[in-house]
Parts: C-alpha cells; sequence; structure tokens
C-alpha cells in the first residue's frame, strides 16, 4: 500500500498520531475531526495515500464506492438522525482553491442539530 512518511493522515492510519477512531477496514479508515464544526464531524479516508480528488483514477471506482456507501451508516452510528428529519453533509475540499489543506484525500462526514460551526 502507498504510504507517505510526511502525511499526518498517513501517521493517523499507522496509530503513530492518535485519534478517535469511528471505522476500519483493509482500505478504509473513519476518525473524529480535531476541530468538529458540527456536533456530528468526522473524516472517512483510504489508508492508501492519494494526495486528492484529483489523483482519483479508474482504479480508485471501487473505493470510492465504498467510501460514498459507509457514509450514511456511519453518520448514523456515530449521532446523525435520519433521513429526512436529520442527515449529513459530505464534503471533499480538492486543491489550493478547492480548500484543501491535508494532503491526503479525505470525506469530510457532517450532521447533528444546528446551529454548527461553520456551514
Ligand atoms: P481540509 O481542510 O484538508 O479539507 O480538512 C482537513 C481536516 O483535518 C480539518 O478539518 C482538520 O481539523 C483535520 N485535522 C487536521 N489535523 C488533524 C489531526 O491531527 N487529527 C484529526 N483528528 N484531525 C485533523
Ligand atoms: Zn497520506
Amino acid at each position: 500500500m502507498t504510504t507517505d512518511s510526511h502525511c499526518i493522515f498517513c501517521k493517523i492510519v499507522a496509530g503513530a498520531i492518535p485519534s478517535r477512531k469511528v471505522y476500519e477496514d483493509d482500505d478504509i479508515f473513519a476518525f473524529h475531526d480535531i476541530h468538529p464544526w458540527a456536533p456530528v464531524h468526522f473524516l472517512l479516508i483510504p489508508k492508501a495515500h492519494i494526495a486528492s480528488m484529483a489523483q482519483i483514477g479508474p482504479g480508485h471506482d471501487a473505493l470510492l464506492g465504498r467510501m460514498m456507501a459507509l457514509a450514511p451508516k456511519l453518520a448514523l452510528q456515530e449521532g446523525c438522525r435520519p433521513y429526512p428529519e436529520g442527515g449529513f453533509r459530505i464534503v471533499c475540499n480538492t486543491g489550493a482553491e478547492g480548500g484543501q489543506e491535508v494532503q491526503h484525500l479525505h470525506l469530510h462526514v457532517m450532521g447533528g442539530p444546528r446551529p454548527w460551526l461553520k456551514g
């Protein structure tokens, strides 16, 4: 698996930086955001180092499909209320103009009662 020894999210996957884990399997890791914008706010990432959505290719279809399919399940597990009263937001910042700060692909999954800190 591709990893980057300087990448903060690769270090989280490896356990070298502690995190509050939400989910883990062979290919995917999820953990609570350290600065949550919403009552529920976790990040869903591939274990492999992929810098951003801009690096996604045909070989990543299954991985991205699994990440998107996991999001609603984990959102409910972490306390988001069911659709339609509850729900959640998925955000994937990509590149400098997309507001991306950590260069390891991640989906923000946010939800819970409003108001939120941001968004
Ligand atoms: P971006 O702006 O790249 O889309 O979002 C990066 C997110 O990663 C931010 O919401 C930030 O709070 C979160 N983050 C950055 N460093 C850490 C960390 O060491 N641990 C955790 N749990 N979240 C982090
Ligand atoms: Zn990484």
